[in-house]
Formats: C-alpha cells, sequence, structure tokens
C-alpha cells in the first residue's frame, strides 16, 4: 500500500494508518466542524508508475485504482465503477460551451455515484472480520449498502429520515435491511444512526465519517481523468449535501496532478437547493440565514454537513463556486436532461444542470469544457 498516514481536516493532527481508525480522537467533544481524517499517500513513489499499474490490473472496476485507495486488495463486492461519458452536444451548444458531457452514475449496480463507497466499505468490513454494517441515509447510501450486503451475506442497519419516499423504503424492504426510520431528518437519522453503530460494534458505512469511503467516490476523478487522456475538464458540476462526492472529486484531480498525469485541476461547482444551502453560505463566509425551507432534493438535504472543512478545501483549491438553485429549476432540467441528452437523472441529480444553466446566465462559458456528474437515477416521481 501506498497509503503513509491519515491527517485531521480540523487540528491537523496526523495519524497512522489504521483500518479501523474513525474521527479525529483529539477533536471528539470540541465545536464545530467534525474531526474528519483525509488518508496520505506517497505520491512521489507513484508518480511515473501509476498509469501503468492500473493498466496491469486488468479491470475496470474502482479496484483499477488500488495503489490509491487504502486497500490491500480488491474483494469480490457488485462492480463498481467504469461508467461512460456520455456527450450531450445539444445541451452544450444551448449553454455556449465547446462540450458537455455527463458521467453517468446511474449506471452502477443501485444506481448511483454512492456504490463507489460501498465497495471500499464492504472491503474493509470484510477484511477486519465485521458481520453487520450501518449507515444513515437519505435514501441512496443506504439502499446502496443494502444491496451490497444482501450480495456478501452481511446484516445490513440503516437510518433514515422520517420524509424518506415510499420508493426509496421499497428498495430496502427489497434488499432484505433492516430499516429504522427516524422521527426526524438526515441530520437526526445520522446521529442516530452513530448511537447504534457504536452501540453495536457494526461498521460504519457514513462516509465522512469513515476516512476510507470517499478514496472509493474520487475514483470517479481517476476515471473522468482517463476517459479524456488525462486532461482535465475546466468545469465539473455536482449536486452537494454532506459535501463528501464534490470533495473527492477534487481530491482525484489533485492526485492525478501529483503523480504527474495532468497539468490541470478542473474548477468544482457544487450545487445545492436554494431551500437548504448551508455551504453556499459557508463558502459566502456568511453565518446568517440558515435552513428552513423543504428541499424536494431529498439527496442533498443536509442542513449539517459533515465534511465541510474537506469540500470547502477543494473548492477554494479549485478557484471553484457553490451555487443554489430552486426546486423549479431542477424540475425543469431534470426534463431537459431527458429531452435533450438522453439521460434520465433523480431529481437531485439534476440540480447539477440547473446549476450549469444559472452559471451560463451570468458567464460566458463559450471555450469551455464542462462534465455533468449525474450522481443517481432513482426515480420517487415519474416527470
Ligand atoms: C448523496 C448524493 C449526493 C451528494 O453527495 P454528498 O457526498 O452528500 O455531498 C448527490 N446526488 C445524489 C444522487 C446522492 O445520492
Ligand atoms: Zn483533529
Amino acid at each position: 500500500m501506498f497509503v503513509t498516514g491519515l491527517k485531521c481536516f480540523k487540528c491537523g493532527t496526523t495519524y497512522e494508518m489504521t483500518p479501523t481508525a474513525y474521527t479525529c480522537p483529539a477533536c471528539a467533544g470540541t465545536p464545530g466542524d467534525d474531526g474528519i481524517l483525509d488518508v496520505q499517500y506517497d505520491y512521489h513513489a507513484l508518480s511515473n508508475i501509476f498509469p501503468d499499474l492500473i493498466k496491469k490490473s486488468g479491470r475496470y472496476d474502482v479496484f483499477r485504482f488500488l495503489p490509491l485507495l487504502p486497500i490491500s486488495e480488491p474483494t469480490n463486492v457488485l462492480p463498481v465503477g467504469g461508467t461512460p461519458l456520455v456527450a450531450a452536444p445539444r445541451l452544450a451548444a444551448r449553454l455556449g460551451l465547446k462540450s458537455l458531457l455527463l458521467k453517468d452514475e446511474t449506471r452502477n449496480p443501485t444506481r448511483c455515484l454512492k456504490d463507489r463507497a460501498t465497495a471500499i466499505a464492504v472491503t474493509l468490513a470484510t477484511a477486519n472480520g465485521y458481520r453487520d454494517m450501518y449507515c444513515a441515509s437519505a435514501g441512496n447510501a443506504a439502499i446502496s449498502l443494502a444491496g451490497f450486503c444482501a450480495n456478501h451475506g452481511l446484516g445490513c442497519h440503516v437510518f433514515v429520515p422520517s420524509e424518506a419516499s415510499q420508493t426509496r423504503l421499497n428498495w430496502l424492504r427489497r434488499y432484505g435491511a433492516d430499516i429504522h426510520v427516524s422521527t426526524g431528518n438526515y441530520d437526526q437519522a445520522y446521529d442516530e444512526a452513530e448511537r447504534a453503530g457504536a452501540e453495536n460494534g457494526w461498521y460504519s458505512r457514513n462516509c465522512a465519517f469513515n476516512p476510507f469511503l470517499v478514496e472509493g467516490k474520487k475514483t470517479v476523478a481517476f476515471e473522468m481523468g482517463e476517459q479524456l487522456g488525462w486532461q482535465a475538464p475546466d468545469l465539473i458540476v455536482a449536486p452537494v449535501g454532506d459535501g463528501c462526492t464534490l470533495g473527492a472529486i477534487g481530491k482525484g484531480f489533485r492526485e492525478l496532478e501529483a503523480v504527474g498525469l495532468t497539468d490541470e485541476i478542473p474548477q468544482l461547482i457544487g450545487i445545492q437547493s436554494e431551500a437548504i444551502q448551508p455551504l453556499v453560505r459557508r463558502h459566502r463566509g456568511d453565518d446568517s440565514g440558515g435552513d428552513n425551507g423543504n428541499a424536494q432534493a431529498a439527496s442533498i438535504a443536509v442542513r449539517r454537513p459533515r465534511n465541510t472543512l474537506r469540500l470547502l478545501s477543494e473548492i477554494r483549491l479549485s478557484n471553484g463556486l457553490m451555487l443554489g438553485v430552486s426546486d423549479e429549476h431542477i424540475s425543469s432540467a431534470q426534463r431537459t436532461l431527458a429531452e435533450e441528452a438522453g439521460v434520465v437523472a433523480e431529481f437531485t441529480s439534476a440540480a447539477a444542470l440547473a446549476g450549469l444553466i444559472q452559471l451560463a446566465e451570468h458567464e460566458s462559458l463559450e471555450n469551455k469544457s464542462a462534465v455533468l456528474v449525474i450522481t443517481g437515477g432513482r426515480l420517487d416521481s415519474d416527470f
């Protein structure tokens, strides 16, 4: 393994790599952001050899990128990754872009990018002797975990908010998960999951707190880099809830630069729902205002984001920005994606296109290349 250690985003303490590490012990109980640990690697040792190593792996799933993952060997989990970049020339023309590509994560085994993190979680859980796993989720992370646990024969305990849709609960039932419906929102379900996980000694698939799961999500950036001939696009746009997904994409591109594969990193554009946009405010440095509305974009309805420091750091390093969009614009973007690109995204995922359309209204995107991350494809209602 090329892992050199774990570093806390909040206090900067570094720790030795241990497969059961969780949040930073030194930051436990301190107010403000959580002490999220970040996996560090020896990029120098990998420079020049990374492309050969991935080719020699002979794999087209997340384990293709094993040298930059915190695991020593792949496991036989549901195959994740290797998703296509879909060209969207009609949308590119409409927005005045040089090119627009859609990274179609709806093609993963449970129809969502979340599967990339789950693959790593199941690998680490089984390698360390766990028989049960848990997570808190608006739906997709739980469904992903439930599918992988069904395939692997692991106990799966999921904590979902009171407003979880029937569609999502049905998916959880199909996979045979042990379902806990909270009386509150996602943030309450998260606290309940953490408590139950600690009490019962289950393995956590909570992507922000478990430092190894973002490493699975960053493989989406490695794939985009490779599919584009190791050239970063100018812009990458993705919906943001806890901040793990876009934070992971930023890390992935910086790692490609660190091992000498790309010269530039893309500008990251994070999209939240106007009704719940704590990270838009944090990025602006604006403490006023709160989130009292209800957002239809359930998968990013996070009022207390857990991976704030990572996300804000990646946005800053990429010279990126955070935008809030209305449900109305997301709904219209969802139809546009189907009608003008032939891709059916779930409501939350369509926020990425709504954000890009909003950006194009404020600045010229001429001569720019952009990638929208279509994070998931599970429909809660027809459109
Ligand atoms: C979870 C999720 C996101 C946001 O990911 P975070 O890591 O919470 O920022 C975006 N889109 C979909 C479909 C998701 O399920
Ligand atoms: Zn710390």
